[in-house]
Order: structure tokens, then sequence, then C-alpha cells
């Protein structure tokens, strides 16, 4: 063997491991799918995450959901939030507590109070945390309504404290869980993962976009039965969803839901079958769809208007689809929904 031959037969040798240690490189950077399914907070939970050395991720965001499910259940004895509703002294709130409750009294003053966090004594009336329903009497409603407003909530921001007077229970129900996908996004990106799909009984968080690059669809649910009346294209947003059909029960022909109007006490009538809303912030919109759910398609219109941070897709009682200007080239409804029109609110 010649010593150019020699030094080409190296060079192949070397030409071919190199290829080899590319490959097996390329092969340890190849974005690997995770996924799993927990019942935590009350929901059933679905994640969904694309990504380089995913390793333990879905088991991580497990022991975090149920870290939050010990702070914000409300049915739970043992949880923070339990404790906090148990007593009448300050309490000093850990930072996840702190943070969703001061959001909620801050949201319930701006959707002028159809957000209300105080409403469990009128929620537990209705049997809707412990599925044990009954129609509760006017008197007993009418008893309970001086319990249920934020502006009894005190709370002391320069030490973290809370303090509910005697009677006064929250519910942070219809906050926490996007506070949960925001937070466990914000989970996912500090471990480099920029495409995930996270879906929290009503609240999907669509983390960056498909590994192919293209948009999420996601499906807004029919109100009046299995399947979707459209879909809105996202890249890195919340999409949330409110409405009558996700929980109630039926009572001498007559239903009742458990999204209540604070200043009745009864399931809010408005009007809307559901209220989807697509905003950067799940826990923004989770506020928003319970409050715009109460509040009716008109008066949700006007705050839209006048806020511009999010969007939203409204399906009214009797079938019509509304949705706020800014989803007019993302949402489009499927050929096969005849029970009403769609409609674009205008700015
Ligand atoms: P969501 O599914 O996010 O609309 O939240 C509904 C849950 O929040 C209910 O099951 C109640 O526990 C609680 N809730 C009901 N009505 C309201 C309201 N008007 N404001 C805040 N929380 C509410
Ligand atoms: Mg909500």
């Amino acid at each position: 063997m010649t010593y150019l031959s020699q030094i080409k037969r190296k060079n192949g040798v070397l030409a071919i491991f190199s290829w080899i240690v590319l490959l097996l490189s390329s092969c340890s950077r190849e974005v690997e799918h995770h996924s799993g399914e927990i019942f935590a907070m009350n929901t059933l939970i679905s994640l969904s995450i694309w990504g380089e050395d995913t390793g333990d991720m879905i088991r991580d965001c497990e022991t975090y959901l149920y870290s939050l499910e010990d702070k914000f259940s409300v049915t739970r004895e043992d949880s923070e939030l339990s404790l906090l509703n148990a007593q009448d002294d300050w309490m000093t709130l850990s930072p996840e507590l702190e943070e969703v409750l001061a959001y909620s009294l801050r949201l319930s003053e701006a959707t002028y109070g159809y957000f209300d966090p105080t409403l469990y004594p009128v929620v537990q009336a209705w049997g809707f945390t412990t599925s044990r329903n009954q129609v509760p009497s006017p008197e007993e409603l009418d008893s309970l309504l001086p319990l249920v407003g934020a502006d009894l909530v005190e709370y002391r921001q320069e030490t973290q404290e809370a303090r509910l007077p005697t009677g006064v229970q929250m519910d942070l129900g219809a906050i926490a869980k996007g506070y949960a996908a925001d937070t466990l996004a914000e989970l996912l990106r500090e471990h480099d993962i920029s495409s995930a799909m996270l879906s929290l009984g009503g609240n999907i968080y669509a983390l960056g976009e498909k590994i192919d690059g293209s948009s999420w669809n996601i499906g807004i649910k029919n109100p009046y039965g299995g399947g979707s009346v459209g879909s809105v294209l996202v890249k890195d947003k919340a999409v949330v969803t409110s409405g009558g059909y996700q929980r109630y029960f039926i009572h001498e022909e007559e239903t009742y839901w458990h999204i209540i109007d604070p200043f009745s006490g009864y399931p809010a009538k408005s009007g809307l079958a559901s209220v989807s809303i697509v905003s950067d912030s799940a826990m923004y919109g989770d506020v928003l769809s319970t409050a715009f759910f109460v509040m009716g398609l008109e008066q949700a219109s006007t705050y839209w208007r006048e806020h511009q941070d999010f969007e939203a897709v409204f399906i009214c009682e009797e079938g019509d689809v509304f949705i706020t200007e800014g989803l007019k080239d993302s949402f489009s409804l499927i050929s096969s929904y005849t029970s009403g029109s769609l409609q674009v609110i205008p700015s």
C-alpha cells in the first residue's frame, strides 16, 4: 500500500467516523415528543411537548401541578386556600396563592364584580363543588349574598398576608387553571421547550408554534353537541373557554350551570352559551371568559373595545357566533355548523 493510498484510506476512515459522529449527534438532537394525562385541580389535564432532551419534563410538570393543587383546591381541607377560608385571622400566603389572590381582586374590580373570587358560599349552596346538586331557596341565597364581594377580602401586599372576615370564603376555580397554564408554559420555556400543547379543562395553552413552523389549530367546542363550531389558528397564545355546558345539572326540567351571577346568586343567564378568550396570558383569559359569560355580549364587547389586549369568540344561546375583529383572518366556522351565522364585532 502506497503512502498516498494509506492517507486516502485513513482519510476515508476518518470521514466515515466523523460522518457517524455527526449522525449520532444529530440523532441525539432529534426532536422528541412526550405526552401525559393526569387528573389534578379537579380536571383532566393533558400535556404534549416537543423538544430536544425533554427527559423527565412531563413528570416535572405533574409534580408542579400537584403542588398547585395543594395550594388552590377549595374542596381539600388541607389545602392552603381551605386554611385561609377556615379562619378569620391574618394568614401569610405562599407566593403562588398571593399572586392569584391579588390578581383576582384587581380583575374583579376591572370586570365590575362580574368575576368574583368570593363566591364559595353560594357555589357550595348549589352543590357544585360536592356534586350533591340542589336548588337553594331564595332566602338561603339572600342570606349568603352579603358574604360575597372582592372588597370583603383584606390583603396586605407589604407582608403578603390576607384575612377573610367570618363567613367569607374564596373560590379560585375560575382563575387557578389559567395561572397553572401560564406558569407551566414558563417552566417549559425555562427548559428550552418551544413547542407544547397544554390542555387544562377549558384552558388551552399553545406554546410557541408546531414543530413544522405552522400555527396550532384550536377547536372551539359546540356548546350544544359533540364536535366544534369552528377553530382558531394561533401561535404562542392561550385559548380559554367558559361555558354552561361544562358543568351543570337539571332539576325539574330546568338547567342550572356552575357559572354564577354574583349579584343574584343564580346561574348566569346572559344569552351566551360559551365565551372563548384568545390572549397571551391564560390567567387573564380565564378571568375574562368567566366574567363575560356573566355580563353578556354587549358589555363584553365594550370591555374588548376599551382594552384591546385579547380577542374573543362568543357563542350565543340561539347559535350565532360573534368574533372580535382581530380574529377575522384566523377563525373559521366549520361548514357543517348551521345553527347560526358568523358575525364580526368591529372595534
Ligand atoms: P370557569 O370554568 O373558569 O368559568 O369557572 C367557573 C368556576 O368558578 C365555578 O365552578 C365556580 O367554582 C367559580 N365561579 C362561578 N361563577 C363565578 C364568577 N362569577 N366569578 C368567579 N368565579 C366563579
Ligand atoms: Mg375562568
